[in-house]
């Protein structure tokens, strides 16, 4: 009889479903491990950085003693790296724990919160989890629609996110368009634009001026993609430093492990696998959505490490794919059901996706 006991709002909180590791797939299909093609989650098949890797294995000598909690070093390689202040950042044990600090600092019953029909589904899930109200506007051809977003903004409204590339579209929005969002919003909003996938860009977007000019605007970016470290959660916010203490305020005094933060700073600098990564990227996207095209699959291909494919039945396609040890991601959840997100792998990874996307096609075309 626990369930009495729990706030109300907690039985209204949908369990979050993430994709299955490798192991459970392989062994609930009698699969090797060694085969299956994981393009569900986003993650660079490239794996981690050496660099980084070799950054984690020194840390592991030190695992006995807490991390450091103020994340100094990880802020200041991140701070030379960007360009900006390490008064103007924080560091999450991933993205999504940087997106709970804005639900904790901001969030509550009767304020609201703006963002996309078709976003990233974590805004919504937090504004939840605070009580706060979620105000989803409709998408324009999978990306977000700024000024229907602008136009949702009220007296009641703390935060508009704006994912950029959006998950699990794909689709950016331009700088100029962000930069316009930016200074139109009144003083009570805060733009928290979510940069997971920036480093796919071929220019991210530059707010260094409007958050300097006093722009309520919080930009988040992750470890998890290009710089390959999903596993050690690792992510962080940049922000005028106003903002910034009122989040430092809300975190765990150890947020961000020891490993993951030698990890991130070591990936900073290994700029020639960022670059790697990027143009492999660029090639496997090529290489899915011609593939997936040519099979009679309508897809985007974006500007993140993922593709969005119409495949009728994204729920039945995945079923079959996970069969054969291709694992992609069904949209169900953010009403596509039509659709999957397929992250852009290796080359031999995207040969496997799309032979096994072909035998789907040949028994339900
Ligand atoms: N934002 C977006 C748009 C994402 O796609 C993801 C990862 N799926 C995150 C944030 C969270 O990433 P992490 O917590 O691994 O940093």
């Amino acid at each position: 009889k626990y369930a009495e006991l729990a706030n109300a709002g907690v039985h209204e909180q949908p369990v979050y479903q993430p994709g299955k590791p490798i192991e459970y797939v392989a062994q609930e299909f009698g699969l090797d491990p060694a085969l299956i093609a994981k393009l569900a989650s986003n993650e660079n098949p490239f794996g981690p950085s050496p660099k980084a890797m070799a950054a984690a294995q020194r840390a592991l000598q030190t695992a006995h003693l807490y991390p450091d909690g103020n994340c100094c070093a990880l802020r200041a390689a991140i701070a030379q790296a960007r360009g900006i202040d390490e008064e103007a950042l924080i560091i999450g044990n991933g993205s999504n724990e940087i997106i709970e600090l804005l639900g904790h600092a901001f969030l509550r019953p009767g304020v609201e919160v703006v963002m996309g029909d078709q976003a990233f589904i974590v805004y919504k899930l937090i504004a939840k989890l605070f009580g706060a109200t979620a105000v989803e506007v409709p998408m324009q051809d999978f990306g977000h629609d700024l000024q229907a977003m602008r136009a949702a903004v009220n007296e009641r409204t703390r935060l508009v996110f704006v994912a950029s590339p959006n998950n699990p579209t794909g689709v950016a929005n331009s700088e100029a368009d962000l930069i316009a969002l930016a200074e139109s919003l009144p003083e009570h909003v805060i733009l928290c634009l979510d940069e997971a996938y920036a480093e796919y860009l071929d220019r991210a977007p530059d707010l260094r001026a409007q958050v300097a000019a006093g722009c309520k605007v919080f930009c988040m970016r992750t470890f998890s993609k290009i710089y390959g470290l999903g596993g050690l959660r690792v992510g962080y916010g940049y922000g005028a430093p106003e903002l910034i203490q009122l989040l430092q305020r809300v975190r765990q005094p150890f947020n961000v492990n020891a490993i993951a933060q030698a990890a991130a700073c070591a990936a900073l600098t290994d700029t020639a696998f960022v670059e790697q990564c990027r143009s492999e990227n660029e090639r496997g996207r090529a290489q899915l959505v011609a593939g997936l095209e040519a099979l009679g699959f309508a897809t985007l291909g974006g500007q993140a490490n993922f593709v969005l494919t119409n495949v009728g039945d994204g729920g039945a396609f995945f079923q079959a794919l996970q069969q054969s040890g291709v694992i992609v991601r069904p949209l169900a959840p953010y009403g596509m059901a039509a659709y999957v997100r397929i992250t852009i792998g290796t080359e031999a990874e995207n040969v496997r996706l799309l032979e096994a996307a072909g035998v789907y096609a040949a028994s339900n075309g």
